[in-house]
């Protein structure tokens, strides 16, 4: 199948043209005809398999094909985008922009923790499409900034991840203040039972395209395990980028704070990485992300619901410093490499606490990932569980992420410690 035979207005396959498309990806393929005929869509994939232009194209194309004549001059807004995180959102509309650039439709996208000016002005010139964090849509609505009665499409991106972050409430309002009659698409990377819920009340008579079974890792991703204890993972992260010569890696912590420890010990051999995650500001954030993606930084540290979304063309090595406690965030991290096709390479250090989380892991994937035991900084017994010690250095909190953590719970960690990490600028 091509996109030339998809039916799709010349405008857009100029565009997809341009991107350097030749085939759809299987979501697409399955996709776009159902978006374009006006059918609901409930889609079970992950970021990295062409989602976004599974839904962006079509929406492009259907909202071309009905254009309406602007009443009074207003461009009513007739496509919306709800998504978990600012990163996604402004990605989605980099998406609108580069597929959308011969359309004459407009979009913007408006997000929460920056000020509200700019995101008001591209409003009042009004807009076709809206891309959006919940919060701050349903401030702006509040205000008499948004209105959403011509509303068409809707579209609920990363829908596990938005239930997972506490979004339920927003999304719930969401529904109430746009039409019943519209077309709604819902994508998510897992299918667990309230995602299913949620869908059963908010599609109608949906077609339900499924691209990765669930907890199917991209087949295209070479990943590698590695026992370590906990004093060496530095060191043997050092060890791997220089070993593999890794140009640019994303390396995950669990925590913002595990987040900012490995950049300054990086920093420290000379090697140029910035943190990403979600006590930086926006501003902050988005550089860290150019410079990585221009190449100035070689290392991108980040927690896991800053990297949700993050778009990397030719990342190559994913790096799992800590191994996450929930099984569906392994998966998720691994998909930032190797997107499209393009071969990816993960690495997870795995301390004998962690075992018992990669056990599930691998539960999940349903597959034995290869152990590499020929490394200068080997684990006694590798493989084997041990109990985190009651009053480990980051223990406290590193158990603030797992839910009724079972053991090691340590006291919180005094004032001054807190005190002290936010004063480096002097
Ligand atoms: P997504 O899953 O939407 O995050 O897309 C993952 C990556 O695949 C993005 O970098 C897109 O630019 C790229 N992509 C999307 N569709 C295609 C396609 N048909 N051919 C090649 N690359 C694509």
């Amino acid at each position: 199948m091509t996109f030339d035979s998809m039916n799709l207005h010349p405008a857009l396959l100029r565009a997809v043209a341009e991107e350097g498309y030749t085939t759809p990806t299987p979501i697409q393929q399955q996709a776009i005809p159902v978006v374009m005929s006006g059918r609901d869509l409930l889609g079970c994939a992950q970021t990295g398999t062409g989602k976004t232009a599974a839904f962006a194209i079509p929406i492009l194309h259907q909202l071309m094909e009905r254009r309406k004549a602007q009443q009074g001059g207003r461009r009513p807004i007739r496509a919306l985008i709800a998504t978990p995180t600012r990163e996604l959102a402004i990605q989605i509309g980099e998406s609108f922009a580069n597929y959308g650039r011969h359309t004459g439709l407009r979009h913007t996208v408006i997000f929460g923790g920056v000020t509200q000016g700019s995101q008001t002005r591209a409003l009042q010139q009004g807009v076709d499409i809206l891309v959006v964090t919940t919060g701050r849509l349903l401030d702006l609505q509040q205000q008499g900034f948004i209105h959403l009665n011509d509303l068409e499409i809707f579209v609920l991106d990363e829908a596990d991840r938005m239930l997972d972050m506490g979004f339920i409430h927003d999304v719930r309002k969401i529904l109430k203040i746009i039409p019943q009659k519209r077309q709604t698409l819902l994508f998510s990377a897992t299918m667990p039972d309230d995602i299913v819920k949620l869908s059963q009340s908010m599609l109608h008579q949906p077609k339900r395209v499924d691209i990765t079974p669930q907890g199917t890792t991209a087949e295209t991703i070479h990943q590698r395990l590695y026992y370590v204890e906990r004093q060496d993972k530095n060191d043997l992260l050092v060890h791997l980028i220089n070993e593999e010569k890794m140009e640019t890696v994303l390396v995950f912590t669990r925590t913002k704070h595990g987040a900012d420890k490995v950049v300054r010990m990086l920093n420290k051999k000379n090697i140029t990485a910035e943190a990403i995650h979600g006590n930086k500001s926006q501003n902050n954030r988005q550089r860290a992300l150019s410079n990585f993606k221009d190449g100035k930084t070689r290392v991108l540290v980040a927690t896991d619901i800053a990297a949700r979304g993050i778009d990397v063309e030719g990342l190559t090595y994913v790096v799992n410093y800590e191994i996450p406690n929930i099984s569906e965030t392994y998966v998720h991290r691994i998909g930032r490499s190797g997107r499209a096709g393009s071969a990816g390479r993960s690495f997870a250090l795995c301390m004998p606490e962690e075992v018992k989380d990669w056990r599930n892991i691998e539960k999940l994937i349903g597959l034995k990932v290869p152990v590499i035991t020929d490394h200068p900084y080997p684990c006694e017994n590798p493989g084997v569980y041990r109990e985190a010690p009651k009053a480990e250095q980051t223990g406290g909190r590193r158990n603030q992420q797992r839910p009724a953590a079972s053991h090691a719970h340590a006291s919180p960690r005094p004032k001054r410690f807190s005190r002290s990490y936010g004063s480096g600028r002097r």
